[in-house]
């Protein structure tokens, strides 16, 4: 391992690996906290975060940080919503002189009256004097003339701001999905403000973990939170550092976190965060500067998960079970980058009635349990805990078992958080 870069990092409490090894932290016993509480403590973070203006075609995935209102009225003016003839709906005529054709685009030149018509095509802007279109299919068009054959029921007219007038709101603040990017280009805004798109920093610890492609050794597995995190990290929006994996070493996690604490805006850790030996991560952090803000939550899967910052950096330290990285990525690091974004996430939730019934004994915890939320039935997935990462892989939601409820009775309606 490679430490090198380490005396230059100017930190006068570890000035050597050496000395930092030889360190004897003493782990505090930090009291559980409630899933409430926790979130709090993330949504309570004040900072100073910035905004910037992008092009539209970039936008996508990013959080957009204002309420977007309507400059125009939509459709800016009375336009055919069908190919047809414009009439006046008053007029009982039966044969009508075409006056004009209008195409999408044109400006109407004739004013259409009693016996008159123009032949208007969809989207075009409706001439004066007619409110109505009979369509192609209701009328034959014979020398110069429409010659209505059956009756026209609807008016085949969009009015002008049918659908939106100017100084209405359009959109929330949230992330953008392509829809969304649709509605601003057709409010004509070639630009949209969003939040800073921080930079996250991942680190995996664990001395057993081997990436794919390696070849596994006695002992070790293969490391699935590195990839995990990091396209957690980008279905987000936000941009992810990948530092590799990290032995369960002192001296090497602090260099790597020192590196990570120079270059991102969050930090990133899964694994040794618990109560083993060689969890180094929450001393490490606190080694590099980091205050604790909170170590252990009360939840299932993800209880020895930490949060802390360290002046504008805010760090986590993930639980390294797959499961629980992904639980607490879902639940806590999405909480802060749209805090950071000065947003509250909501997750999407649906109801739905529960297949069958669950029982726990241990009630301490809000459980997250993985479901198939289909057609409003929700059936719990076969999960034999934290380390079952591919339960994960028919699941589509999670169910949340709040502290202190032991049971979830089946046919009970549940509120399902999809993932
Ligand atoms: P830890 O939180 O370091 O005690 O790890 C808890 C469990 O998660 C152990 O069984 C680890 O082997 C496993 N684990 C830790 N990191 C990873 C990772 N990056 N990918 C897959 N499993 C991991
Ligand atoms: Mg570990």
């Amino acid at each position: 391992m490679e430490t090198g870069g380490w005396k230059n990092l100017g930190f006068s409490c570890f000035r050597s690996p050496a000395s930092f090894q030889s360190v004897n932290y003493k782990k505090e016993e930090v009291a559980m906290i409630q899933i409430d509480e926790a979130m709090d403590i993330i949504r309570s973070q004040k900072v100073d975060w910035t905004s910037e203006n992008i092009p539209i075609i970039d936008a996508l995935g990013r959080i957009m940080i204002k309420n977007l209102i309507s400059p125009l009225d939509s459709p800016p003016f009375d336009k055919a919503a069908m190919d047809g003839f414009a009439i006046n709906s008053n007029d009982s005529s039966k044969k009508f002189k075409i006056l004009e054709v209008i195409s999408a685009g044109d400006t109407p030149l004739k004013t259409v009256k009693e016996g008159s018509c123009s032949k208007i095509m969809t989207g075009a802007m409706m001439p004066v004097g007619a409110d109505k279109i009979i369509r192609v299919e209701f009328a034959n068009e014979i020398d110069g003339y429409a010659v209505q054959h059956t009756p026209e029921p609807v008016m085949n007219v969009i009015k002008k701001a049918e659908n939106l007038s100017a100084g209405d709101k359009v959109l929330d603040p949230g992330r953008l999905k392509a829809k969304d990017i649709g509605i601003i280009a057709s409010m004509g805004f070639p630009e949209v403000e969003v939040s800073k798109r921080p930079v996250i920093g991942v680190l995996t610890t664990g001395s057993e973990l081997k990436n794919p492609g390696e070849k596994l050794g006695s002992g070790q597995i293969y490391n699935s939170n590195g990839f995990q995190m990091s396209a957690h990290i980008a279905s987000t929006g936000c941009f992810s550092k990948y530092y590799g994996i990290i032995v369960d070493d002192r001296a090497a996690l602090f260099e790597a976190v020192a590196k990570a604490f120079s270059e991102c805006d969050i930090v990133l850790l899964s694994g040794g965060v618990s109560k083993g030996d060689y969890d180094y991560v929450p001393e490490v952090l606190e080694g590099n500067g980091m205050s604790t803000l909170f170590h252990r939550v009360a939840i299932k899967p993800g209880r020895p998960l930490l949060f802390g910052r360290k002046d504008d950096i805010f760090i986590f330290g993930l639980p390294g079970n797959p499961v629980s990285t992904f639980v607490t990525f879902e639940v806590f690091v999405k909480t802060l980058i749209y805090h950071l974004a000065g947003l509250d996430y909501k997750p999407e939730t649906y109801k739905g009635k529960l297949s069958r019934g669950i029982k726990r004994r241990d009630t301490e915890r809000t459980e997250f349990y993985p479901v198939i939320l289909r057609e409003g039935n929700v059936e719990p997935v076969k999960y034999m805990g934290s380390s079952h990462l591919n339960a994960m892989s028919e699941a589509n939601g999670m169910i949340i078992i709040p502290n202190g409820i032991a049971e979830f009775k089946e046919g009970e309606t549940v509120s399902v958080r999809s993932i």
